[in-house]
C-alpha cells in the first residue's frame, strides 16, 4: 500500500506517470508496504501465463529476493526509477523515504535494487546527477543504498507513519536487521496517524 498522502500524475509523454507527494514526507517515514492486496507471482503462475503478458509484467510487477514477481494493486505500481531515489528498501517488504519528501517532488525507487532480469535493462533518463544512463541488473544496488537505508530506519519513531497498521513488528525488526541496526528500536511503538 502506497503512501496516502501521495497521487497518480502524468510525468511526460515518455516517462507516463509516477507518483507524486500531495504533502511533505519526511524521511523515515514508511511510503509503501507489501499488504494482503499485493499479488505475488511464483515461477509456475508465470510460466502458465504464457508469452503475451511478458512485456506487461516487465513494466507493473518487480522481483523479491525470491524471484517471484509482486503485483501491487495500487499506485506503487506506477513508481518510477531515479538513479538518485527518494524511497528504498523494497527487499524488506516495505519501503521507507530516503530523504524529505516535498509536496508535489515524485516517490522513486532505483530498479538496480529490484533484481532486474537482463531484457529489462534500459536506458535512463531520470535526470538525476550522477545518472547511471543505463540500468541494469546490478549486484551492487542495495548495498549502495545502505547507509541512506540505515538513516532512514533510525527515524521510523520519529515521523508519523500512517502506514504503521499495514507494518508489523516483526517485519519492522527483520528489516532494522537487514540493515545492520539493533531490532528494536528506542521507542518501539511508530507513531500512527
Ligand atoms: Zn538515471
Amino acid at each position: 500500500m502506497i503512501h496516502p498522502d501521495t497521487e497518480i500524475r502524468r510525468v511526460d509523454d515518455v516517462v507516463g506517470i509516477g507518483v507524486f507527494a500531495t504533502k511533505r514526507i519526511p524521511r523515515g517515514t514508511l511510503t509503501w508496504a507489501l499488504d494482503p492486496l499485493d499479488q505475488i507471482l511464483a515461477a509456475p503462475r508465470l510460466e502458465g501465463l504464457g508469452a503475451q503478458w511478458e512485456g506487461w509484467l516487465d513494466h507493473h510487477t518487480y522481483h523479491d529476493p525470491s524471484g517471484n514477481r509482486v503485483l501491487c494493486w495500487d499506485a506503487a505500481r506506477s513508481m518510477n526509477h531515479s538513479c538518485r531515489p527518494t524511497c528504498g528498501g523494497s527487499d524488506l517488504g516495505f519501503e521507507v523515504a530516503l530523504v524529505d519528501i516535498e509536496e508535489g517532488e515524485q516517490l522513486t525507487n532505483d530498479y538496480g535494487t529490484l533484481h532486474l532480469d537482463a531484457r529489462e535493462g534500459f536506458a535512463c533518463r531520470c535526470g538525476a546527477p550522477g545518472c547511471r544512463g543505463l540500468v541494469e541488473p546490478d549486484g551492487s544496488a542495495w548495498e549502495r543504498w545502505l547507509p541512506e537505508l540505515r538513516a532512514a530506519l533510525a527515524l521510523l519513531t520519529e515521523v508519523p507513519q500512517p502506514l504503521a497498521p499495514i507494518v508489523t513488528p516483526a517485519i519492522l525488526r527483520a528489516g532494522r536487521r537487514a540493515v545492520g541496526l539493533p531490532a528494536t528500536a528506542k521507542r518501539r511503538r511508530l507513531h500512527a496517524v
